[in-house]
């Protein structure tokens, strides 16, 4: 059982204000696997006061001390990465395998990365008579989805203590067990007391709160869009800083020279890796609509390698989803298809066979689906595919721009220089050419409702900067 009772504030565990836990569940077996404190709107303040008051000293300290900080967490982490991988794997349901890979190993590169880029990166330049200097912005409230616990969690951390802010994390109910070994390690790390403050809870309650707060200076959100506008909206009554990383809707665009067999195969990895809880997802597939018989054969083919099973079994490619009501609204999903008239290439909303127990949906593909309809404009964030026919270029450009979302994509294409030309084109944060593999140090974001800001990076260490500009007096010219 992991049970976690306390919260960490100003380089303490302590006790919450609030008598409340909440618990965490097994994605895979329905049982409870810890609890973790109900913070309260005290304890949000608590923390604040304690990042606040570690502030100064911090920005004050030299980058590569903080750098050094930095490569302890990254330490700490990379000795404990087998423990987070097998809870992430039990809150998220993502296969264990996949999880030492990327819900352990990507943060842990993260914060290594970070360590590096803090001294490499210039915090100061000279522009005309101006000293340019990047200063961090203050008190950073950090909250956090379920699907991606760590990495999202580190994302916003290690940069934002790297530029010099405090912060405070609230990181989400569903999935916080690696948040808390992340507070171990700070502690272990002998991280200044405020620097780094973990309080646990429920959005409304300690997300809003932290929002709210007016010695908070900016909030770097990852999660919906429905709590990102809400954020948005109380953050502007103190006109804080906001990063919103949201929701997707992505599409991957075969064009008609790609190579089908391989882009089919990596689309459908691409669209329910995590079993589809992943706001990068390409969940929608637009091919020419003459070639629709070929790529529904390709699908089905794919679709058999993901049978839903146990996600700490090594053969497992498709664990369970998070939770119950994840489950239950990605099915709502799959009727709502089957309702509008979309064909049912494979999969359904029925429980996979022999799964009774385990938040388990079948790899699900649609074919023949109007762009327009529910499925293909709304994130479903479950294992379900939509494949869209496009009649010519111009309008596979367009159903790919045709949602509120612009996330990710791809476009697979035999000719590169074209596959670019399509990709310049789509209104989206991140496209993958040919199935490329996501990269660390690129730019992560979106644009419209998917959010707006960048992580990642030095883009993501600039997140975390205010800009301030010295004029210096020129010198007087020498006779
Ligand atoms: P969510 O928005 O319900 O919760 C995210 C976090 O925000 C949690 O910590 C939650 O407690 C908190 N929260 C909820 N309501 C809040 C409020 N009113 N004020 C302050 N905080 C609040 O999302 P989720 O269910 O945890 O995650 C799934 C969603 O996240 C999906 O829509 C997915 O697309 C999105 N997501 C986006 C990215 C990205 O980088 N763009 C990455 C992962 C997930």
């Amino acid at each position: 059982m992991h049970n976690r009772d306390k919260l960490y504030i100003n380089g303490q565990w302590v006790e919450s204000a609030g008598d409340n836990l909440i618990e965490v569940m097994n994605a895979a077996t329905e049982d409870v696997i810890g609890h973790i404190p109900e913070g309260t709107e005290e304890d949000a303040n608590k923390a604040v006061i304690a990042a606040r008051l570690a502030f100064d000293a911090w920005a004050a300290t030299p980058v590569a001390e903080r750098a050094n900080f930095l490569d302890k967490l990254h330490a700490g982490l990379k000795a404990r990465g087998d423990d987070i991988a097998r809870v992430i794997t039990a809150e998220v349901g993502m296969p264990f395998k996949l999880s030492q890979r990327i819900q352990a190993g990507s943060p842990i590169a993260n914060m290594a990365l970070y360590a590096k880029l803090a001294r490499e990166y210039p915090f100061e330049e000279k522009i005309g008579n101006s000293l340019v200097v990047r200063e961090p912005v203050g008190v950073v409230a950090c909250i956090t989805p379920w699907n991606y616990p760590l990495h999202q969690v580190v994302a916003k951390v290690a940069p934002a203590l790297a530029a010099g802010n405090t912060v405070v994390l609230k990181p989400s109910e569903v999935a916080p067990f690696s948040a808390f070994i992340l507070a171990d390690v700070a502690h272990e790390a002998g991280l200044p007391p405020g620097v780094f403050n973990l309080v646990t809870g429920y959005g409304p309650i300690v997300g809003e709160a932290l929002v709210r707060h007016a010695q908070v200076d900016m909030i770097s959100f990852t999660g919906s869009t429905r709590a990102g506008k809400r954020i948005s909206e109380l953050a502007a009554l103190t006109v804080k800083r906001v990063a919103l990383e949201l929701g997707g809707k992505s599409a991957a665009v075969l064009l008609d020279d790609a190579d089908f067999a391989a882009a089919v195969k990596g689309t459908l990895g691409a669209c329910f890796l995590n079993s589809g809880q992943t706001c990068t997802a390409h969940t929608r597939m637009l091919i020419p609509e003459d070639r629709y018989e070929e790529v529904r054969q390709l699908a089905i083919d794919a679709a058999k390698t993901f049978a839903p099973g146990d996600p700490m079994d090594d053969r497992t490619r498709l664990g369970p989803l998070a939770s119950a009501a994840q489950r239950d609204r990605v099915r709502d999903y799959i009727f709502r298809g089957i309702e509008e008239g979309a064909e049912l290439v494979t999969g359904g909303p029925e429980a996979p066979k022999g799964l009774d127990k385990g938040y388990y949906v079948q790899p699900t593909v649609f074919g023949r689906v109007d762009p327009d309809g529910t499925i293909a404009q709304e994130e479903i964030f479950g294992p379900v595919l939509s494949i869209i026919g496009y009649k010519d270029e111009d309008d596979a450009v367009r159903i790919a721009n045709n949602t509120v979302y612009g996330l990710a994509g791809a476009v697979w294409s035999k000719d590169e220089a074209r596959a670019l030309g399509v990709a310049r084109r789509m209104r989206t944060g991140q496209v993958d050419i040919n199935g490329a593999p996501f990269n660390l140090y690129a730019p992560f974001g979106g644009y419209r409702q998917s959010g707006n800001g960048r992580e990642l990076g030095r883009f993501g260490l600039e997140e975390f900067t205010e800009l301030k500009a010295m004029q210096l007096k020129p010198e007087p010219a020498k006779t």
